[in-house]
């Protein structure tokens, strides 16, 4: 890890001469982060692989965490919230099987990492923030790299009804139950990966079905995300 952290460290350094994804000294260390915390842990899906190699992380975090960008867990983003560990980015990105033609929809934008993931993968991406400061951030920042992102800041419990149906959503605060409109917009046999039960507590991350209008689910494995809030 102290290999790591120098790397780190240098790299918050440099982050203000990053001026694109192409010349980014933090390769490296994402690199590392998807080989150690990644590959390890049994996440095969190339295209997501390829994208948590690709995304420069640090650029998602509030300055004060940058340092810590590439670490094996969350970070606070501001307002509560937080980031998702990259392992849990990576196997919520793999479970959904995203395609290149796809389009997904994300609720609770947050940093904007996940959409990034997304954005570099499928066609387009819809992501769905309820605090409007963390939304306009994650505009902000996804702009400078991707134009198949839209960011909405609404309650995320409604989706997106004018750009659905969806190939695959993912939800990325834990729902007391799934919100029937999101099952209404996911596509006959779409995915929807989505942690369910109770606010700060463990709850269940399920994957959910689409198949002859009815939702098929299973549990993947037991997490801690972020409650799933309501205006
Ligand atoms: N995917 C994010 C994780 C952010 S944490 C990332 O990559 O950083 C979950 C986010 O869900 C928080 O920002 C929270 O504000 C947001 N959220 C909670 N309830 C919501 C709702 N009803 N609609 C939309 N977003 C919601």
């Amino acid at each position: 890890m102290s290999s790591n952290l120098i790397v780190v460290f240098i790299a918050s350094t440099l982050m203000f001469a990053v001026a694109g994804y192409s010349s980014d000294p933090t390769e490296n260390i994402r690199s590392i982060m998807v080989d150690n915390q990644i590959v390890r842990r049994g996440i095969t899906h190339q295209a997501t692989l390829r994208a948590m190699r690709t995304v420069p992380r640090h650029l998602y975090v509030p300055h004060e965490q940058r340092r810590f960008a590439y670490f094996d867990r969350p970070l606070p983003i501001g307002f509560g919230q937080t980031i998702s560990q990259p392992f849990m980015v990576a196997f919520m990105t793999e479970v959904i099987d995203p395609k290149p033609h796809y389009r997904v929809l994300e609720i609770g934008t947050g940093s904007g990492y996940q959409a990034a993931i997304l954005a570099e993968i499928v066609e387009k991406v819809y992501t769905i923030e309820i605090i409007p400061a963390l939304a306009n951030r994650a505009k902000e920042v996804l702009s400078r790299f991707y134009d198949n992102v839209s960011v909405k800041i609404a309650d995320g419990f409604y989706g997106w009804e004018q750009a659905g149906p969806f190939d695959a959503i993912i939800v990325t605060a834990a729902a007391g139950t799934i919100p029937p409109p999101l099952v209404d917009q996911l596509r006959e046999g779409g995915k929807m990966v989505i942690p369910v039960g109770s606010p700060y507590m463990v709850q269940q991350l399920m994957l959910v079905e689409k198949r002859g209008g009815r939702m098929v689910t299973r549990n993947l494995m037991p997490v801690r995300f972020v409650p799933f809030t309501r205006n």
